[in-house]
This record gives C-alpha cells, sequence and structure tokens, in this order.
C-alpha cells in the first residue's frame, strides 16, 4: 500500500470549499466565499497573500521607487537642488521593501480572521478526485476533500535549459528583490517586462547591467516605435542590450563570478561568438506553471499546452467541482487578471454566468518611463485586419511633462477607421499607466474619442493631454 492510498483509509477531512494557493484569484475566493456563508480552507505553501505582495509585483514597485528616488538624486541639479555624497544604501532599499510585505501580509492575515476562511500553510497534492494530501511545515500530513476544489498554485521563474545555468545558482526575482548590495556586473537573461523593470533599477542603483535577449527588438510583440523607444532609454541610461542573442553555457557562480558564452544571430543566419563576464546573473526567461507533480492526473485534472491547466471560458476544469485561477489556468500574467478570474469563480459559484473570453487586458510595464497599453496596437490591428486611424503625439506635447522634466516618450490611439470608437491606447510616458485608466473607462464605456478631445480637463495634468491627442485624430475621409 502506498502513502496515498493509507491516506485515503482515512476518512478525509470534508470541506465545502478547498482552494490551493493564496494568490490574487485565490484569496478573494476564499474570502468573498467565506464572508457568504460558505465554508472555506485555503491551502498556502509559502507566500500569505500570494506572489503579488510577497515577491512578485509591489516588492519590484518598492524597489523600483527607491530608484526613482536615487535618480532624482542623481539629477538633481537639474532641479536646482545640490547633495553631495549620495551613497546607495542597498540593506536599507531592502528593509523599506521588507517592511512593507510584513504590512501586506498583516492586512492578508486580518482579512482571513475577519472572513472566517481558514488558512493553512502547508504544501498540498491530489491523492484522488478533490482529495489532497497536504504536507504542513513539521513534515506531518493532513488529508482534505472540498465539495468544491480550486486551484490556484501560480507559475515560478523558468530555468532554460542551458549548460551551467543551473550550477551557477542564478538570482531569479526572488533573490534579486533581497539583494542588499549592489551587483558590480548584473547580467540579465531575458529582457521581458520582469527583465527590464530590474535592469533598470539596478542600473539606477549604480550596477552596471547588460540585458541579453533572443528576441531582435525589446517588447518585441509590441509596435516598432514602443520597441525603440525602449531601447533609446536603456541606450541613454547606460544598460548594455544584447539582442537577438541566445546564451549557449555559463560558467562560474552567480554572487562571484559568471561567465556566459552568448551567441548573437539565429541559427539560419551567419553567427558569431561571445564571451560576456559578470559578478550576477539574473534569469527573468519565462515562466513555468506550478502543475508538475502535484497529482493532477489523479484528480481527473487535464493540462493544456506548456504545463498550463486546462480549463473553458467559465475557468472550469476537465474534472467536475473543479476550476482552475490565476496564472496555472494559462490567464493572462497580471494581478488584475487573476482577480477578474476570481469573479468569473465567483459567478459561476453562485449560479450566474461570466466569461474569461473578450475581457480587457490592460497592461504596465513599470520601467521609467511606464509603457502602458489598452486595447489594440498597430502590429495587432494589422494582423487582424482591422482599419484604423492613428493619433500620436510626443508627451512634450501633454505640458504637465514639461514641469515635471519628465517629457520622454509618446502616446497615440488607434480609433476606428470609420466610427469615433476608440480601438486601443500606448503611452511610454511618465504615468502612463494612470493615464491609461481614464482612456480605458471611456472605452469601457463606449465613449466614442471625441468625448474626450472635446473634455473640460483640469490644466495642468498629465490627463489633459488627451485632449491633445486625441484633437490629433486624422478624419474620415469619405
Ligand atoms: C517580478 C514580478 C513582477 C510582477 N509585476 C507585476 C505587476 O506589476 N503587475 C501585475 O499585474 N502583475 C505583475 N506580476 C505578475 C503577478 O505577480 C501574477 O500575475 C499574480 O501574482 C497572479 O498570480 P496567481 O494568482 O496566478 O498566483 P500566485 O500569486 O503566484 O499564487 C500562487 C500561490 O500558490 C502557492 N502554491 C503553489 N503550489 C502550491 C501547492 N502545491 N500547495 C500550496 N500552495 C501552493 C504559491 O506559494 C503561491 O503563493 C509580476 C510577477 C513577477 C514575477
Amino acid at each position: 500500500m502506498n502513502s496515498a492510498e493509507t491516506q485515503l483509509s482515512e476518512a478525509p477531512e470534508q470541506h465545502e470549499i478547498v482552494i490551493i494557493g493564496c494568490g490574487e484569484g485565490g484569496k478573494f475566493l476564499a474570502w468573498t466565499m467565506a464572508k457568504q456563508g460558505k465554508e472555506v480552507l485555503l491551502i498556502e505553501r509559502k507566500y500569505v497573500g500570494g506572489s503579488c505582495p510577497n515577491i512578485a509585483c509591489l516588492p519590484s514597485k518598492n524597489i523600483i521607487h527607491s530608484a526613482k528616488v536615487a535618480s532624482y538624486f542623481f539629477r538633481s541639479q537639474e532641479f536646482g537642488i545640490s547633495k553631495d555624497n549620495v551613497r546607495i544604501d542597498m540593506a536599507a532599499v531592502r528593509d523599506r521593501k521588507r517592511k512593507m510585505v510584513q504590512g501586506l501580509v498583516d492586512v492578508h492575515l486580518a482579512n482571513f480572521k475577519a472572513s472566517g476562511a481558514k488558512l493553512l500553510m502547508g504544501s498540498a497534492r491530489f491523492i484522488g478526485p478533490k482529495t489532497l494530501e497536504v504536507t504542513l511545515p513539521d513534515g506531518q500530513t493532513r488529508v482534505v476533500r472540498g465539495d468544491k476544489v480550486i486551484i490556484g498554485v501560480g507559475t515560478h521563474a523558468t530555468l532554460p535549459r542551458i549548460s551551467g545555468l543551473a550550477e551557477a545558482n542564478p538570482l531569479t526575482h526572488i533573490e534579486a528583490l533581497e539583494l542588499d548590495e549592489i551587483p558590480e556586473h548584473l547580467l540579465i537573461l531575458g529582457g521581458g517586462y520582469i527583465g527590464m523593470e530590474l535592469a533598470q533599477a539596478m542600473r539606477r542603483f549604480g550596477s552596471r547591467v547588460t540585458v541579453i535577449d533572443r528576441n531582435k527588438a525589446l517588447a518585441h510583440g509590441e509596435d516598432a516605435d514602443v520597441s525603440q523607444a525602449l531601447e533609446d532609454l536603456f541606450h541613454d541610461e547606460g544598460i548594455e542590450l544584447k539582442l537577438g542573442t541566445h546564451v549557449k553555457s555559463v560558467e562560474g557562480l552567480s554572487g562571484q563570478a559568471v561567465k556566459l558564452l552568448l551567441v548573437h544571430g539565429k541559427a539560419e543566419e551567419i553567427q558569431t561568438e561571445e564571451i560576456l563576464e559578470g559578478s550576477h546573473l539574473l534569469v527573468a526567461a519565462g515562466r513555468t506553471p506550478n502543475t508538475h507533480g502535484i497529482g493532477l492526473e489523479l484528480a481527473g485534472v487535464e493540462l493544456a499546452e506548456h504545463g498550463y491547466i486546462k480549463v473553458d471560458e467559465q475557468l472550469r476544469t476537465t474534472a467536475p467541482g473543479v476550476w482552475a485561477v490565476g496564472e496555472c489556468a494559462g490567464s493572462p500574467q497580471f494581478t488584475h487578471i487573476s482577480f477578474d478570474d476570481f469573479r468569473v469563480i465567483r459567478e459561476d459559484l453562485s449560479g450566474r454566468r461570466r466569461v474569461t473570453t473578450d475581457r480587457q487586458v490592460p497592461f504596465c510595464v513599470f520601467t521609467d518611463p511606464e509603457l502602458a497599453r489598452i486595447g489594440l496596437s498597430e502590429t495587432e490591428a494589422r494582423a487582424k485586419g482591422i482599419p484604423y486611424r492613428v493619433a500620436r503625439i510626443p508627451m512634450a506635447a501633454d505640458l504637465r511633462t514639461r514641469t515635471l522634466s519628465e517629457t520622454r516618450g509618446f502616446m497615440k490611439a488607434l480609433i476606428a477607421a470609420d466610427s469615433d470608437r476608440i480601438l486601443g491606447f500606448t503611452a511610454f510616458g511618465v504615468s502612463a499607466g494612470e493615464i491609461m485608466g481614464a482612456v480605458q473607462i471611456a472605452m469601457i464605456g463606449g465613449l466614442p474619442y471625441t468625448a474626450l478631445r472635446d473634455a473640460v480637463i483640469t490644466h495642468p495634468t498629465l490627463l489633459e493631454g488627451l485632449t491633445v491627442l486625441f484633437a490629433a485624430v486624422p478624419p474620415v475621409y469619405k
């Protein structure tokens, strides 16, 4: 008899709803369903509140903000303020972040208490349909069964199969956000949004930074003007980019000395090799779902491509009474999407219908300045054969940016070719994420672009720039 069968021979603890993982979707389901009078058990192996407040969005934005303050110090003369002997204390930077995280964990614990949802710290794996074995921190196990089970186990940083990479013990975002020293030369494998945000922050703290990415452009899925603007920013801040480049092998140990063998160019092109040495190596080369080794096959939960859980538009898995939420369900990898997944499942549990298809997926990359987009890019519109008009203005045309000395970047809007409907909005500029929110609300309300063009918006605010942008929409020629 194996251990799973032994456990199953004992009667499992029965619960109304069992949730695995305390991520955004999982925790809001726990709190909401418990408040509605359901009996809920949430199992979390490490992070009270999940990735976002502990190791991802909020800690990274905290560290990025410290880097922004550092950049102000280094630019202080531009503002007519002098400050000598600027020194970065990374341990203090990290401690500010740790203090914030602890505060957030406390808020989460209070929410569990107030809602009545039970939080069980332990690692869960299925041993049968809707039945889980939970290994507690002291090594003891408990077997639990839910009438309904929700899987929200998230993802982790992918470690690409590169010779010597694992042995080099590279940093992931988790360790990078815990650094109490400034890396002398940080090599970053991956120029996606996590790589870009951390590259700029570490550079601003004084690290030499090199970003290596196999794609030929940063943010390669975005429009060419966006990629170019990001590359110009990185160039101006002294961040080295090795684009169209992959790492063939790694030697050494991150934190001491690492040596990468780089190959420039694709297999079908003429390739050249280069040795690149650095002090630290950070891997930001994509995400892998935490679905391996948790017994999904014993629960009848099938996987889709790349190890994500197969779900329908209501996030139901292939096992009756089992849902998946957030990144592990293959949903776009943002906290606000995991939160919307919560709404989808909440509605299903309440006998109503909400679906994941056709929802807005806005995003913001927290480089400085930020890159934000909602709706269609030009690249997407072209690929889908959707005709559009485009308005584009430099951020400098938004006069508020001049008062801030933050004129870098641009905003652009895509408008339907034959109506005044807003199809998409992209901004690369100061507070782009906040500006995007106003356009998003207009899109939700179905407002024509002329409503923003003709709005009376306070001067000088960043949102005022929207009147300038939408005044630049070309007319419809009939
Ligand atoms: C560095 C970084 C920065 C980011 N910045 C942003 C940002 O600015 N904005 C944004 O919208 N998104 C950002 N993201 C993405 C965002 O963090 C995630 O999309 C979000 O946290 C939603 O994740 P989730 O709910 O799917 O899972 P998670 O929050 O990852 O939760 C899954 C939980 O399940 C637990 N778990 C896993 N397996 C088990 C098991 N077997 N038993 C028990 N528990 C288990 C994990 O410990 C974890 O706590 C960032 C991500 C990273 C890595």
